[in-house]
């Protein structure tokens, strides 16, 4: 059976890309230099797909730094701050990417999202009013043409125009629609040439259509197909509708009837892709490109599970190829570069290059008879018939035994409201910061040489005693109510949570590109989770023994911790999710037994993960992230209390599952989002009290008092104020010192100042 895959990493797996790049930015490198190390780096991705035995493969999947901006580019969506620069191409390129800041002039970058959901993130197209829709780079011709040399036969990609311009912003008056005509007329010049070329497949990515579509969109998406794809455009060229991140069952009916001659679909995380199959059928003149092999998870593939799948799918389409669910982007490079895992754990893991050969073999046992007797189909199942190792029986028991009751707190929200106002006696409108303090180069001085064991325990913990002593008092000539340690002792806040429970595996060089030439290394979750010993309790413990005002002791969330890192593929996402929260539990209330009166639990990564689908919120995610979150604190007595923080704001939509995880105090930011969410808030009778960041933290900027009062304002005219807290928006770690200090102070006194008038 033919096989390929819908796109591969390119960074190189030794983040090559990155490294070359960002000697570029510093100046160090020669634009023909890196430009010279990118075509090496696509040489090399073409080499090893080819010899791996992929049918088909992708061109133009690369990117200096993320495919809808070179799409943006393509179509000349080029918004004018950019084109009056006057830099060279690729310049030009990474001033939308970043921002740029020099002799040519000032001007920030695109807003940056994430895609889908994943951890990637792609640049926000900005449509003008006096946007010219039309041809204005060479790019996917000329990596279709640079393989083509390589005696390697591509299919050259496309980001699609309806997620494109779905996607995109629109700053005028203008919106989609009015750009209809001249978008069919470019994407016309873009397949008419990639089919003079000699492409004998074209793939046009559409992930847009797995999520919540209406009529008119559905109509707008056939609308523009039609009239894209005659046949005097697309000559002898294969046209590849391609799919991912979910299923298209609001048009699935719609898409097999327009003039495609293949459709991707995704049978991995499509949960109603089969269905749609075995319901509408599939028609007997196109190619099913099935996504069976999940480009997002680092595990290996079942072959008899998937063996199975794709006997089901033969039944309804004629001509199916194997494919990978998503690019594999999403996934580390290669296992080549591990040397610490264990054997056993090498065994079960592929990522995107070990993935090839999964595709390649599937490819051909799916037409063995004999397929019991193959050697791999046999060495892939011996991983799947016995346990793994890593199972923690006491866990499960512990899961086994919940009961409702662990899921709810006493006494209720209003009752211990009250007694904690009491017990804390905190001013109106207190203050304080999200957690961590500014990482300076000495505190990752003193983790790395530890690390690296040039010091030891003791003159470890020396320096961050230091630390945190300088921060307590700096918190407290500040003037600041609830006080934090700092996390100097945190690399990152899930991975130390992770380094210190059971059942994580750590790799050394699997790095996921993020944005641009950042890349994430996330934690896989190997086993079941257990804690042996308290985490933090210690820390926490040292900076209230420096202070009178409570000190906030600060964990990160189960739902956060698992979203960002490679989940468990044997047990469900709910029984994972309940293992950490279980951890985490008995971390809160150590913390609480120590004399922590106030502890936060982070969720930065709550609504990340939330399905694509509306109607998939609750049953696939919501129904266990909320109660996961119930079930870390629940224990803890009635006066202490119990904060929460989300990097967002934009929990509109769930913010009845928001106030239901039950925390006393939620922080989360606001201050570049319009205050909308205040109103939600409102109507909502939102009870948790809330601290929405009333300054930017993401940019060096020290706001001033009397902005800071001014927002203040604001908000006590939506919010009781007996419910408000005043705290900047995220973790101060990424910013300088001077700043945090300047803006800390404005903070209090902006607060002072506002607390004055209300008595
Ligand atoms: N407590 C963490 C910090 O302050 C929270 C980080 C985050 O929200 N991303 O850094
Ligand atoms: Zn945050």
């Amino acid at each position: 059976m033919n096989t390929a895959v819908i796109g591969y990493p390119r960074v190189g797996k030794l983040r090559e890309l990155k490294f070359a790049t960002e000697s570029y930015f510093k100046g160090d490198k020669a634009q023909s230099a890196l430009l010279d190390e990118a075509k090496a780096l696509r040489a090399e991705h073409l080499k090893v797909q080819a010899e791996s035995k992929i049918s088909l493969i992708s061109s133009n999947d690369f990117s200096f730094y993320d495919a809808i901006l070179d799409t943006a580019v393509l179509l000349n969506v080029i918004p004018a701050r950019y084109q009056q620069l006057g830099l060279s191409e690729l310049d030009r390129y990474f001033a939308m990417a970043r921002g740029y800041q020099g002799d040519k002039g000032d001007v920030r970058a695109l807003a940056m999202k994430k895609w889908f959901n994943t951890n990637y993130h792609y640049l926000v197209p900005e449509v003008e009013d006096s946007t010219q829709i039309k041809l204005a780079s060479s790019k996917p011709f000329d990596e279709y043409l640079e393989a083509k040399t390589l005696g390697i036969q591509t299919k050259p990609v496309i980001i699609g125009p309806f997620t494109f311009f779905k996607l995109a912003n629109y700053l005028g008056s203008k919106k989609l629609v009015d750009f209809k005509a001249d978008i069919i007329k470019v994407y016309q010049q873009i397949i008419g040439k990639l089919a003079d070329l000699g492409a004998e497949f074209i793939q046009i990515d559409e992930p847009i259509l797995v999520t919540d579509l209406d009529k008119d969109d559905i109509e707008l998406f056939s609308n523009i197909y039609q009239a894209l794809l005659t046949a005097t455009v697309k000559k002898s060229s294969k046209i590849i509708l391609q799919t991912y991140f979910g299923d298209i069952r609001d048009c699935y009916n719609e898409v097999i009837s327009l003039p495609f001659d293949a459709i991707g679909l995704d049978f991995v995380e499509g949960k109603q892709t089969l269905s749609l199959l075995e319901k509408n059928g599939f028609p007997s003149d196109k190619i099913l490109f099935a996504g069976v092999v999940n480009g997002k998870n680092i595990w290996k593939n079942n072959y008899q599970k998937t063996l199975a799948l794709l006997n089901q799918i033969k039944q309804k389409a004629y001509n199916v190829v194997i494919n990978s669910s998503c690019s594999l982007l999403h996934v580390p490079y290669t296992l080549q570069n591990e040397t610490k895992l264990t054997i056993q754990q090498r065994a079960y893991f592929a990522f995107a290059q070990e993935k090839l050969q999964e595709i390649a073999e599937l490819g051909e046992l799916v037409n063995d008879k004999n397929v019991e007797n193959s050697a791999a189909y046999r060495a892939n199942q011996t991983l799947f018939t016995r346990e793994r190792e890593g199972a923690n029986s006491a866990v499960r028991e512990r899961i086994k035994d919940l009961t409702v009751q662990d899921f709810i707190r006493l006494p209720a929200f209003s009752e211990r409201e009250a007694a904690q106002k009491k017990a804390f006696n905190l001013p109106v409108l207190p203050t304080t910061t999200i957690g961590s303090f500014p990482q300076t180069a000495d505190v990752r001085l003193n983790r790395s040489k530890f690390k690296r064991g040039e010091i030891n325990l003791s003159q470890y913990t020396e320096f961050n005693h230091q630390k945190i002593a300088e921060c307590i008092k700096l918190q407290e000539d500040i003037g600041l109510d609830v006080l934090v340690h700092g996390e100097f002792e945190r690399n990152d806040m899930v991975e130390y949570f992770g380094e210190s429970l059971n059942g994580f595996v750590f790799t050394e060089k699997a790095w996921v590109q993020s944005y641009g030439t950042r890349c994430v290394k996330p934690p896989i979750v190997w086993g079941d989770i257990s804690r042996s010993k308290p985490m933090t309790v210690d820390y926490s413990v040292y900076a209230q023994s420096l202070t009178e005002k409570p000190v906030k002791g600060m964990l990160t969330g189960p739902v956060t911790i698992l979203n960002w890192s490679f989940p468990r593929e044997d047990i469900s996402q709910k029984e994972s999710v309940f293992q950490i929260a279980l951890a985490i539990g008995d971390e809160v209330l150590d913390l609480e037994a120590a004399g922590i009166r106030i502890i936060q639990i982070d969720e930065a990564a709550l609504k990340e993960k939330l399905p694509l689908r509306r109607e998939d919120w609750d049953s696939e995610y919501l129904d266990w992230a909320i109660p996961a979150f119930r079930l870390v604190h629940s224990k803890v007595k009635e006066d202490t209390q119990i904060h929460t923080h989300m990097c967002y704001s934009e929990f509109a939509d769930i913010i009845k599952d928001i106030d239901a995880m039950d925390a006393d105090v939620i922080s989360f930011e606001a201050s570049r989002s319009n205050l909308d969410l205040i109103d939600v808030l409102k109507a909502n009778h939102f009870k948790t009290e809330v601290g929405p960041g009333v300054y930017d933290i993401h940019s060096p900027r020290v706001p001033s008092i009397a902005e800071i009062k001014d927002t203040i304002e604001k908000l006590l005219s939506k919010i009781d104020k007996q419910k408000l807290w005043i705290n900047p928006d995220c973790g101060l770690k990424t910013r300088g010192e001077k700043e945090v200090v300047e803006s800390l102070k404005h903070m209090v006194d902006a607060t002072l100042e506002v607390r004055e008038r209300l008595h």
